[in-house]
């Protein structure tokens, strides 16, 4: 029986943080879940707010807050292109102020803390798979730069609490995830593409569909995390968590089809500028010190996603932002 524990969840409500909350509370422990529902919104932890080892805190990461906790799992941050370009200095504030306060109570309080950090600081990478020895090819003043750029500072400010404040770190690099709990209006490729295909329209390609990611469901990518914040004080990272299956966004588009049994067609829009044309982790630290590798192929993964989103009740979510890459989902 591991010991109980008090744990801040950051970005709690958020489709990762409340997927992380949920195992901590069943496992008993005393959570705190800190969100401002940007881009989330209170459905995905309703059926936690009962629980007596659970509370929900709304504040915004990039504000101060002084909580006594063991430790801190740091997802707070629009994830999904469309969100984190809504509004681009605020997103640069919640990566490197967000980070801020939360090693300030991590060096306060002793405790553990978590970096959710991502794929994105590789850039547009030359190398490939990418390890994480690899260090990137991100255009620092694209209009992706905000998330890139605001999350390689983070791990910046991680490693250098740590070396200077002996704050007790790990930093975990996520490859794109999907599954039930995606905000239904994120703009992403999973959620849109399932979407789009229930309700029977196109299918939005950006581009020829020729560009490439890795996809993990996210019950693999919690199991990771998990491990990694567990797992002993030498192995701090940067640490690769993601499903190396990669595929076509063409692919995915005909796999969503064919799942859904669609009569959606495949559209062609303009590509997103600087958007990666390939991306696939190189899993090999995660498997020696974590024992960790994904367990779930994508069409099982989408088998339960699909699932969630055919009983979604759409009306009950408004699109965070009015961002133009929602239009495909104004139609
Ligand atoms: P999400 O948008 O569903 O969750 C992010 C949560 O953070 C939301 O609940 C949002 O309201 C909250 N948030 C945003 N700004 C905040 C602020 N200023 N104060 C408090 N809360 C705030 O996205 P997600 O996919 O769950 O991503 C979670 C974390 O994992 C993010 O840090 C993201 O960068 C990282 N990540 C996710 C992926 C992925 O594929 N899902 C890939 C790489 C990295
Ligand atoms: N994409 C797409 N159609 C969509 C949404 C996304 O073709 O409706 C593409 C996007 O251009 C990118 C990939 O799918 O190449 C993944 O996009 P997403 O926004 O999910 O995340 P990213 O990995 O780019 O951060």
């Amino acid at each position: 029986m591991p010991s109980l524990k008090r744990i801040l969840v950051t970005g709690g409500a958020g489709f990762l943080g409340s997927h992380i909350c949920e195992r901590m509370v069943d496992e008993g422990h005393d959570v705190i879940c800190l969100d401002n529902l940007f881009t989330s919104q209170k459905q995905n932890i309703t059926h936690l707010l009962t629980r007596p080892n659970f509370e929900f805190i709304r504040h915004d990461v990039t504000r101060d807050i002084w909580l006594e906790v063991d430790e801190i799992y740091n997802m707070a941050c629009p994830a999904s292109p469309v969100h984190y370009q809504y509004n681009p200095i605020k997103t640069m504030k919640v990566s490197v102020m967000g980070a801020i306060n939360v090693l300030g109570m991590a060096k306060r309080t002793r405790a553990k803390v978590l970096q959710a950090s991502t794929s994105e600081v590789y850039g547009d990478p030359d190398v490939h798979p990418q390890p994480e020895s690899y260090r990137g090819n991100v255009n620092p003043i694209g209009i992706r730069a905000c998330y890139d750029e605001g999350k390689r500072a983070a791990e910046t400010l991680f490693f250098d609490y740590h070396r200077s404040n002996g704050v007790n770190i790990r930093v975990v690099r996520i490859f794109n995830t999907y599954g039930p709990r995606m905000h239904p209006f994120d703009g992403r490729v999973v959620s849109n593409f399932i979407i789009q295909a229930l309700k029977g329209e196109d299918i939005t390609l950006y581009g020829d569909g020729s560009q490439t990611r890795s996809f993990c469901y996210v019950d693999d990518l919690v199991e990771g995390i998990i491990r990694m914040m567990n797992g002993p004080d030498s192995f701090i990272g940067p640490v690769n968590i993601g499903n190396p299956g990669e595929f076509t966004i063409k692919q995915l588009a005909e796999l969503v089809i064919k799942m859904t049994k669609s009569k959606s067609k495949l559209v062609k829009l303009p590509l997103p500028k600087d958007d990666p044309t390939q991306r696939q982790p190189d899993i090999t630290l995660a498997k020696k010190h974590l024992k960790w590798e994904p367990t779930i192929a994508l069409e099982q993964g989408l088998v339960k996603t699909i699932d969630y989103f055919s009983k979604l009740d759409l009306r009950q979510f408004r699109k965070p932002t009015d961002h133009t890459a929602h239009k495909s989902s104004n139609r």
